[in-house]
């Protein structure tokens, strides 16, 4: 559905040296989700109750202006615990740590906060009870990302296997009556993880899987919404690091529909020659990318472009998460 265009003293709706007209259509939702919202509110409320510095495991979210700005705020990043002094205030990232992070958190004598994102959480009692119950659990994931290093570590070694291609599922070794279960991250592709989840139930008729789907509603929502732009649009941008994994979902599901798709993070990343013959140019960001990026692309392309922005609401979006109690 299109929104009315902003008024006019908005300042990406004029330009002084640019002369042709561009609209900017506005993927809605676009941007932070609840788990990203509540994950940043834990470091900055640790920040006002213990005062800085406190310490954050791995980027907090995939985002560096996020990072930055929490750096700026008295924020430390580390990549390992052994980095943190003893009796320092610690908290995990959003996307989840095995149980041994936080053990390890406790016999280093330190505050450690687990930011994970509740949806996450529930990922991993899924595979907890799966494994329980006797099943291999295949987690349909990327390799090495810290959610999939997340979940396959609530898990016993061997007890769970990732795959990321039909491949991957043509090579497990088991057996089609053995027990198995399945899991999917939460930021994966919908479209290819429902092509996964089939290959696996082909192989194994009595998997077990979710109700519905352990990909997010921020994910499905992202998805959707940069679908209905991505078919009206001459180029897209996608606002948001080219290490975050639903900022890549976001690129390659845009990409099937248009032609020129851009995933940048910062103004000074854009390809202007790309947007040449552009008219229309779609925008969405990625779920760890603040509004403040896409107003930067928005202020750039109005450098080169006489722009209007609409906004192009695909799913309404009312999702909130209980702040996470670091006191
Ligand atoms: Fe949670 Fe989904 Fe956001 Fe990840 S993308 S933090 S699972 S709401």
């Amino acid at each position: 559905m299109l929104h009315s265009p902003p008024p006019a003293n908005d300042p990406s709706s004029n330009s002084r040296s640019a002369t042709r007209q561009v609209t900017v259509l506005l993927a809605t939702p676009r941007g932070f989700c609840a788990g990203v919202r509540r994950a940043i509110d834990a470091v900055r409320d640790a920040l006002s109750i213990y005062g800085a510095p406190v310490y954050v495991r791995r980027p907090i979210v995939h985002n560096l202006d996020v990072v930055r700005a929490l750096e700026g705020e008295g924020a430390i990043f580390v990549q390992e615990l052994g980095e943190v002094p003893r009796g320092s205030v610690v908290v995990l990232s959003a996307h989840g740590v095995p149980p041994a992070v936080l053990r390890d958190a406790r016999n280093r004598g330190l505050i450690a906060f687990d930011a994970v994102c509740p949806l996450v959480a529930k990922v991993h009692r899924e595979v907890e009870r799966h494994q329980r119950n006797g099943r291999h659990v295949i987690v349909i994931g990327h390799r090495g990302h810290p959610e999939i290093d997340g979940t396959v570590g609530h898990l016993p070694d061997g007890a769970a296997s990732v795959v990321s291609s039909e491949a991957d599922i043509d090579a497990l070794r088991f057996a089609p009556g053995e027990p198995m279960a399945y899991a999917v991250q939460t930021t994966y592709s919908v479209d290819d993880a429902a092509q996964l989840v089939e290959a696996l139930v082909t192989r194994f008729p009595d998997i077990e899987g979710p109700a519905t789907t352990d990909i997010c509603y921020a994910t499905t929502n992202r998805q959707t919404a940069v679908r209905d732009i991505a078919i009206r649009a001459d180029a897209v941008i996608v606002v948001g690091e080219s290490f975050s994994s639903n900022a890549t979902r976001l690129a390659e599901v845009a990409s099937l529909l248009c032609p020129q798709v851009q995933l940048v993070a910062r103004p000074d990343e854009l390809d202007r020659d790309r947007l040449a013959g552009a008219r229309v140019i779609g925008i969405t960001a990625a779920a760890s990318t603040p509004e403040t990026s896409v107003q930067a692309i928005i202020d750039a392309l109005a450098e080169q472009f006489v722009v209007s922005t609409q906004e192009f609401e695909s799913v309404e979006e009312n999702v909130s998460f209980k702040r996470l109690a670091v006191a």
